[in-house]
């Protein structure tokens, strides 16, 4: 048996549990899942879809405590003896599980895009380097704890949808496991869409040369439907927040279409957009590495180009 971390955003589950669903179930029919919070059960609910049978709804006090959450995940590891812990490696994933494979002296092993039990342990295979390199081991353990790189599995349903049996737990934590808590999320304002789950989105670099030069990105987006990412090279100029950050220490994206606006390609970036189905380039370099990878391309400057497009699919649709 597998039991996999469920996130979700007040019962809606996250795209990024999917992919961790769908890698735990190729690795044992038997899924169980865990979601903390309010809203968890319907997150569990979705998880039927996706495999799980059995799932266990943790209400603790107070909100995200990362050691407090892992030892709830700890005592479940204690009574049901799965084969590994699973969760998506997000930050929160990341953290929690390290936190278990600490309190449980079990390896963690973060990152990963396939792992096989054998008699000798887990093989697994898994990013390193933000995904640039791809590393193979032998993780000599009959228990280990995974994360699951973002954006490399597709969340695929288990075909016939199952009714989930939920538990419902409703531990106390130690004082000092609740030192370190959320005690405050701040969601993005202006009924903002997450990067992670977005079909279409488009990117801006440097090149857009300044914030108010933004203006045409976002309005290419929202004439899309799409939403609007950015590379460090903007956010470390302060015109935009971190939150919209794509790349190796930003937000992993997978859309149908990615246009990128004035961002070169350096590997740190590319990181994170590897998951897009397909890559528009607008760049005014034609030797700009970013090339190497596009699907299309427009070399000009974007501040004529994406106006134009924006201006001609608007005419298009009436
Ligand atoms: C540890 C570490 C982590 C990092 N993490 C990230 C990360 O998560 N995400 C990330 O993005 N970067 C990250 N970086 C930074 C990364 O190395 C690059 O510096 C950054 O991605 C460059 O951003 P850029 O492509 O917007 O800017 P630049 O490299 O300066 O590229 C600007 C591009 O705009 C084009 N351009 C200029 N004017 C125009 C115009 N008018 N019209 C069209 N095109 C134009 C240029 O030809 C150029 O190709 C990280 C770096 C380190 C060391």
């Amino acid at each position: 048996m597998i039991l996999v971390v469920v996130e979700h955003d007040a019962g809606a589950i996250a795209t990024t549990s999917l992919e961790a669903l769908t890698f735990a179930r190729a690795l044992d029919a038997e899924v169980h899942g865990v979601a903390f919070g309010d809203g968890g059960e319907a997150a569990l609910e979705t998880a039927g879809e996706f495999g799980v049978r059995m799932g266990t709804h943790i209400s603790i006090e107070g909100g995200y405590a990362p050691a407090a959450w892992a030892q709830v995940i700890v005592d479940l590891v204690a009574s049901s003896s799965p084969s590994a812990v699973v969760a998506a490696a997000t930050d929160r994933g990341q953290e929690l599980l390290a936190h278990v494979g600490a309190r449980s002296s079990a390896p963690f092993v973060a990152n990963c895009v396939a792992a096989e039990q054998g008699a000798d342990g887990w093989s697994v295979t898994r990013h390193r380097w933000g995904g640039s390199l791809l590393e193979d081991a032998l993780v000599r353990a009959p228990f280990a704890v995974l994360s699951v790189a973002l954006a490399v599995v597709a969340p695929d349903a288990a075909g016939e949808p199952a009714a989930v049996t939920i538990d419902e737990l409703t531990p106390s934590a130690s004082a000092d496991d609740l030192r370190a808590r959320a005690t405050r999320v701040d969601a993005p304002g202006g009924g903002a869409r997450s990067l992670t789950d977005a079909r279409l989105v488009v990117g801006g670099g440097r090149g857009v040369g300044s914030a108010e030069g933004f203006a045409s990105i976002d309005a290419l987006a929202d004439a899309l439907g799409g939403v609007v990412g950015v590379s460090r090279a903007v956010t470390s100029a302060g015109w935009r927040s971190h939150a919209q950050q794509i790349g190796q220490t930003g937000e992993r994206i997978a859309p149908e279409l990615y246009i990128a606006c004035g961002i070169s390609g350096a590997s740190q970036h590319m990181v994170g957009c590897r998951g897009a189905k397909k890559l528009l380039v607008i760049n005014s370099d034609p030797d700009a590495p970013i090339l190497a990878q596009a699907d299309y391309a427009v070399i000009g400057d974007l501040h004529q180009v994406v106006p134009a497009i924006t201006a001609e699919f608007e005419r298009r649709r009436g």
